[in-house]
């Protein structure tokens, strides 16, 4: 019996639209009572926020089908026991992930710097992420991405935060999203199955497909996203990775199956 590790942006949505045989998709998987979980780089939203989104587009979710990069950053702290003090650069996703780890959140001396996409951004914030990673503290970053989609055209991404903070302190991150083994390994602990029984469902090859290749665990591209049939190949020879399965979409995967 299968699990499923899903992508949402270009799997199931793309932005506020919900992606062709998505819905249909999950309730397959419901039916068959084959476990599956979102698995998302995005650090911004809590899963709660996630789950009430795909309800919105009509997919089925809880809030405990949910995994975020800041859940498995706030997992990764905790399990490292290099103290429990976290300033966060970061959204409400990021802070509510960190507190329910059991983490202190905090403007005073840190021993993590943990950084996400955050649009309420200031200079003084990232003064002080600069100064805590120079006095020691470890710089972790949730997800790499520099450039996001929105409705009013590209914008800064987590990534690119990230490089700002890294330039001043010199110190490179802790990567936690896709493709890490990091999350991967948070992901999988959490499905509870072994990684070659598990599906990990992506439009992107760089993180989804690379991620699951990396983690053991086999691999399907769905070409609703980033990826199509006109830049498959050339993607997968700037990553150096091949999917097990690629299909049209969701469904299409399923009838793979
Ligand atoms: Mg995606």
């Amino acid at each position: 019996m299968p699990g499923f590790l899903i992508d949402l942006d270009g799997t199931l949505y793309r932005g506020t639209e919900v992606v062709e045989h998505a819905a249909e998709f999950i309730e397959l998987l419901h039916e068959k009572e084959l476990p599956y979980y979102y698995l998302t780089n995005n650090s911004a939203r809590t899963p709660d926020t996630v789950a009430e989104h795909l309800r919105s587009l009509g997919i089925r979710a809880e809030t405990g089908d949910v995994i975020t990069s800041a859940q498995a950053a706030a997992a990764y702290i905790a399990r490292n026991q290099q103290g429990n003090r976290v300033f966060c650069v970061g959204e409400q996703g990021m802070i509510v992930a960190m507190q329910d780890a059991g983490l202190t959140v905090t403007d005073e001396r840190p021993d993590y710097v943990v950084q996400g996409l955050d649009r309420e951004l200031t200079y003084d914030k990232l003064k002080q992420a600069v100064r805590f990673i120079l006095s020691g503290a470890q710089f972790v970053l949730t997800n790499p991405d520099l450039l996001i989609p929105t409705e009013t055209g590209l914008s800064p991404a987590a990534g690119s935060i990230a490089a700002a903070i890294e330039a001043a302190s010199g110190s490179k991150p802790v990567l936690i999203g896709k493709p890490s083994k990091i999350i991967m390994d948070y992901a999988i602990e959490r499905v509870g199955l072994a990684s070659s029984d598990i599906w990990v469902v992506g439009d992107n090859l760089a993180t989804d497909i690379a991620g699951g290749v990396a983690s053991g665990c086999r691999t399907a591209l769905i070409l609703t996203g980033v990826t199509t049939r006109g830049n498959q190949e050339e993607l997968m020879r700037k990553y150096g990775v091949s999917p097990d399965v690629t299909a049209d979409d969701l469904m299409h995967f399923a009838e793979k199956l």
